[in-house]
């Protein structure tokens, strides 16, 4: 299942998606009777066992609703969360080749990490699947991509045990970590260098935990103007899913509707030789096999 938002004649709406057609689900919800608040994807999300039931029964009768599908033509996708409660949590670091990456490019010998580095983003960064990013080049000469596989926290909790762990999980999500790496290093702690207005598109849809099954099956991979720059697969994590919301639960509530971006793998354009920034104009292309893409051009300011 496919879930987005998106705007739609001024209004913005929950939808599950199809190739070529989107189901509005809270009129469709109205006409088949369901109780589920299903008008945002926060309400969905918060709506556990109960709102998926219902997703799943309109899913099923979506013909019996011709009047709520709207061509795909006619929606503007939004971010599937697109005002989150708190800041999105990240994963640094948690890619072997990335680490090593990171090390050749300052010279020095990798040292693998033993936990998890966990840091956020401000939720003002985030931004649609085809948005543009802003660079303002009096603030950053080094902006950068990453493409990660984002978790969508359904049901909350506080020390989660890794083997329960899937249990907390809504569904997935592409997220691009857009960093200004000299903002990154000036300011010593990541949080500013991750956190400028629209460096977190995120989208195009979230696709719920059973129908992905096992997620270190799927593959990313990072475009910038057609040229290849990152490809992996999950399964190469340093800390798999599991492990990710073990560490961060640990006493420290995750609440549904958090978003975890587990990192980036190899690739970036500051380990290249010579390291890359990215420019005005560039198109970044971020894509996970079985979600989807993001498409976001890079637009000077
Ligand atoms: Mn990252």
């Amino acid at each position: 299942m496919k879930l987005v938002t998106a705007i739609h004649e001024g209004r913005t709406l929950t939808g599950l998606w199809q190739p070529a057609r989107m189901l509005d689900l809270a009129a469709a919800g109205r006409r088949a009777n369901e109780a589920a608040d299903l008008s945002s994807m926060l309400a969905i999300v918060r709506g556990g066992s109960g709102a998926l039931a219902a997703l799943r029964r309109l899913q099923e009768r979506g013909d019996d609703f011709p009047e709520a599908w709207i061509d795909a033509s006619q929606v503007q996708l939004l971010a599937p969360i697109p005002n989150p409660v708190r800041n999105v949590f990240c994963v640094g670091r948690n890619y072997l080749d990335h680490v090593r990456e990171g090390y050749a490019a300052k010279g020095q010998e990798a040292k693998l990490p033993t936990v998890p580095q966990f840091f956020t983003k401000a939720t003002r960064a985030v931004n649609s699947p085809h948005g543009d990013v802003r660079l303002d080049p009096q603030l950053t000469r080094l902006l950068d991509y990453e493409v990660e596989l984002a978790v969508i926290i359904g049901t909350g909790g506080r020390d989660i045990p890794s083997e329960q762990a899937f249990e907390h999980v809504f569904g997935y999500t592409v997220a691009n970590d857009f960093t200004a790496r000299d903002l990154q290093r000036r300011h010593e702690q990541w949080f500013k260098g991750k956190s400028l207005d629209t460096s977190c598109p995120l989208g195009p849809c979230i696709v719920d935990r059973d129908e992905i099954g096992d997620p270190r099956t799927l593959e990313l991979s990072l475009t910038v103007n057609g040229e290849p720059r990152q490809h992996a697969r999950v399964a190469q994590m340093i800390f798999d899913i599991p492990a990710i919301i073990a560490s961060l639960s640990a006493g420290l509530t995750l609440e549904p509707g958090d978003i975890i971006a587990t990192g980036t793998p190899a690739g970036v354009g500051f380990a290249m030789n010579p390291p890359q920034a990215l420019k005005g104009g560039d198109l970044v292309v971020s894509v996970i096999d079985r979600i989807g893409e993001l498409r976001n051009r890079i637009v000077e300011v």
